[in-house]
């Protein structure tokens, strides 16, 4: 797509977003069933899937081509989701369905496009709060249509981290967790936890907070945050390689700026070495879990 093409997309789906946001805010006054995918946490309700089907179809419609990957046809397909270097849309239709359900308006719309495997278009929506985060690659990002800027800052003590820690219910992952947590209260890091991990990255990109840390997430929890946190100025870095992030597999640090992205990895990479030696990393608690019979789906 040249540069009109993809402003014209952009307007499109821009436009369906803003439609799926009406269906959310009906479904925030009665989701009505609440079901249960992989875990009693990972909840699904006929709003998420009518939301995902609206963009869906609505984005085949005008682009018959393009891809997709997302959330509500993952859970019922057994395919791998692959990424090509095709158009693809990498898309949650609710994300924060915890909080939705229980009627926290901490939620959002995520949806993403790629090309060529990389991230060119962004929105996350949250219609309850009237905050439409967007961005296109190389062109900045925006709340409201109001330009936004990562809020700068040059050391990791005081700074605000925006993370998930709800994984500290496995308990191969309880270990890793506890450590990150003394970390951050150790360097007087305040922590934030909000239930939406996507929409924690719109709040990085404007300001509210300067670091976000997610590991065992899914693509669609992060694409669209990831190219607004970057077109807000900020960075997103692979967890393990400090490398640019991997949209399949985002286990990933986002930051202000590298320099505290870069501090924060090296605290972490210290936090696994230490657990390496004791043998209580997640991989080797998880081996141990597994080969004594454990089952993923008992542990929440
Ligand atoms: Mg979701």
């Amino acid at each position: 797509m040249n540069s009109e093409e993809l402003k014209e997309c952009f307007e499109y789906v821009k436009d369906l977003i803003l439609k799926c946001g009406e269906i959310l805010k009906e479904g925030f006054k009665d989701c009505g069933e609440v079901m249960t995918k992989a875990n009693p946490s990972d909840v699904v309700t006929i709003y998420d899937q009518k939301i995902e089907e609206i963009l869906i179809g609505g984005i085949r419609k005008k682009y018959p081509d393009h891809k997709f990957i997302a959330e509500e046809q993952a859970a019922k397909s057994k395919e791998a989701q692959v990424l090509t270097s095709l158009p693809t849309w990498i898309i949650d239709p609710i994300d924060g369905s915890l909080n939705f359900v229980a009627k926290s308006p901490l939620v959002c719309i995520s949806v993403a496009l790629t090309i060529n495997e990389d991230l060119v278009i962004a929105f996350l929506y949250n219609p309850l709060t009237n905050e439409f985060f967007s961005a296109q690659k190389g062109l900045g990002a925006f709340l409201n249509g109001n330009k936004i800027k990562v809020r700068e800052t040059e050391v990791l003590q005081g700074s605000t981290i925006a993370t998930e820690i709800n994984f500290g219910t496995f308990p191969f992952v309880r270990p890793q967790m506890m450590a990150k947590l003394n970390l951050f209260f150790e360097n007087h890091i305040r922590i934030r936890t909000l239930g939406s991990a996507a929409l924690e990255m719109g709040y990085l990109a404007k300001g509210t907070f300067q670091l976000f840390l997610c590991e065992r997430l899914k693509p669609w929890d992060v694409a669209a945050g990831a190219l607004i946190i970057l077109e807000a100025g900020g960075v997103v870095i692979d967890i393990k390689t400090g490398e640019d992030y991997k949209i399949m597999q985002p286990n990933i640090i986002a930051a202000s700026n590298m320099k505290i992205a870069l501090e924060l990895k090296k605290a972490l990479d210290g936090i696994d070495a230490k657990l390496e030696e004791e043998g209580k990393t997640p991989k080797i608690l998880y081996e141990k879990f597994i080969a004594a019979g454990g089952n993923i789906k008992d542990l929440r």
